[in-house]
């Protein structure tokens, strides 16, 4: 139902019933219909709703001052908040920059990296490579960067082109490599990419550990993390994780990045970061990379939210709760359990073609043949229909219809950290109940 009165748009018209509470994983409507929050929105409320702890630090800050301009004052909570996500992520990455959200974070990082590589006279350096399918958000700079073409088609004359590689969507490959060297065979890509495009051109990588709306939870081959840092580490290109969605213990550790040992020069952070409570992001880079950039003049950027203390008050209650509640180690064991949920529903569902993730960011893929991996057809519009039929049962999740240029539906399931074993069944009871609703539907076949 579209509301007449209604002056607010977003992508489109907005005709979602008006939100009353959270609490917990669940959000209520005016209406009192109670929903499982089984993606944190967009994955961003990694702690659920109406936290406590979160809720009291706001309000005490609040009470004390909501605004200090940065030039004009430092703030504890900014400076805590600093110390706490430095103290949180791997040893190396010492020096916090914030934003306000994802976007910004990721075009935080990109001028960070070309400032640092004018101090170290390299000037001819400016390119950055990201790659295809990838989401890092809808400013100019992030969208350029961005592998997704419905989303830039519109901007086209007006980005800077930058070169993109293949993202490895190695669950579509059909060849008889092993998956390291399937992992190598994409982590070669980049290497050819720097050559083609000359090394001396290139100032950074840019890459999601595991991809969020992009690619649905899809996380590459164990070779490839540790390939990448190499050849950048060869050619003295910068490494930038977007850890926009990965990032603040989503995936069983702080950063993705822990999974597989790497640090990266540059992290950028949001969604969880903030988890809901306010609008937070941060990139986090080697000091090394921060401190000649500062001795030289200063960092030319900066947004006027950044860093208030309103926000990083609830940053910091957040990170306090996830490591007093131990909500990573959490994730990572109802990861497991969520995991093992959703590849029984391989068992029933023949349509779900892949089911994949880490920690609490998971997703499954639809498919009309598992053999080929070739998708539904377009007329189902099954990344919408499905999320409809669990809408109308009580569970939130998020869908994309996109393998970047080509098509495949995948949805999300990214709960907050502070699901409970029985809590994952009820969202897996609902999501059945959903799936055999778009199964009848859509005539596929179910195998009970
Ligand atoms: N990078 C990634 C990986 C994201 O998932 C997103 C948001 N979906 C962004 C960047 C952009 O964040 P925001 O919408 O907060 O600007």
């Amino acid at each position: 139902m579209t509301d007449a009165r209604s002056y607010l748009f977003y992508q489109s018209r907005n005709p979602r019933p008006f939100l009353d509470r959270g609490e917990g994983i669940y959000l209520i409507d005016e209406a009192g219909k109670r929903y499982i929050d089984g993606s944190s929105g967009a994955m961003v409320s990694n702690i659920g709703h109406s936290n406590p702890r979160v809720l009291d630090k706001i309000k005490t800050q609040m009470d004390k001052a909501t605004f200090g301009y940065r030039l004009h004052f430092r703030t504890h909570p900014s400076e805590d908040l600093a110390a706490k996500t430095v103290a949180m992520t791997p040893e190396g990455l010492d020096r916090v920059f914030f934003v306000s959200g994802g976007s910004e974070a990721v075009e935080s990082a990109v001028k960070l990296a070309r400032q640092y590589a004018l101090t170290q006279g390299q000037g001819t350096r400016y390119k950055v490579i990201s790659r295809f399918p990838s989401y890092h958000g809808s400013t100019f700079g992030a969208l350029e960067l961005t592998g997704y073409d419905p989303l830039r088609k519109p901007f086209v004359p007006m980005l800077a082109a930058m070169p993109k590689i293949a993202a490895p969507t190695t669950y579509l490959d059909r060849d008889n490599l092993t998956e390291e060297a399937r992992g190598l065979k994409y982590a070669e890509m980049l290497r050819d990419k720097i050559l083609e495009e000359g090394p001396d051109t290139v100032l950074a990588f840019l890459m999601e550990p595991i991809g969020g709306a992009s690619t649905g939870a899809l996380v590459a081959p164990d070779s490839y993390y540790a390939r990448v840092r190499e050849i950048c580490d060869e050619f003295g290109v910068l490494l930038i994780y977007d850890e926009v969605m990965t990032g603040a213990g989503r995936t069983g550790k702080f950063l993705a990045a822990e999974h597989w040992d790497i640090t990266p020069d540059i992290v950028a952070m949001s969604k969880g970061f903030g988890a809901g409570y306010a609008p937070l992001g941060a990139i986090v880079a080697r000091a090394a990379l921060v401190e000649p950039v500062l001795d030289a003049g200063g960092f030319l950027h900066g947004f006027t939210y950044a860093g208030n203390p309103l926000a990083c008050s609830a940053g910091l209650a957040v990170l306090e709760e996830l490591e007093e509640q131990g909500l990573i180690a959490h994730a990572a064991a109802m990861g497991d359990v969520l995991m093992r949920e959703l590849r029984a529903l391989m068992d029933n569902y023949p349509f779900i073609g892949d089911v994949r993730g880490k920690g609490l960011l998971t997703a499954f893929e639809f498919v009309a043949n598992r053999e080929t991996m070739e998708p539904l057809p377009k007329e189902l519009d099954a990344h919408a229909r499905l999320v409809e039929l669990a809408y109308e049962r009580g569970l939130i999740i998020y869908s994309r219809r996109t393998r970047g240029g080509t098509s495949g539906d995948h949805f999300l399931i990214a709960p907050p950290l502070i699901i409970s074993e029985a809590q994952i069944g009820e969202m897996m009871s609902i999501l059945r109940d959903a799936l055999d609703a778009f199964a009848a539907e859509a005539g596929l076949p179910v195998v009970v």
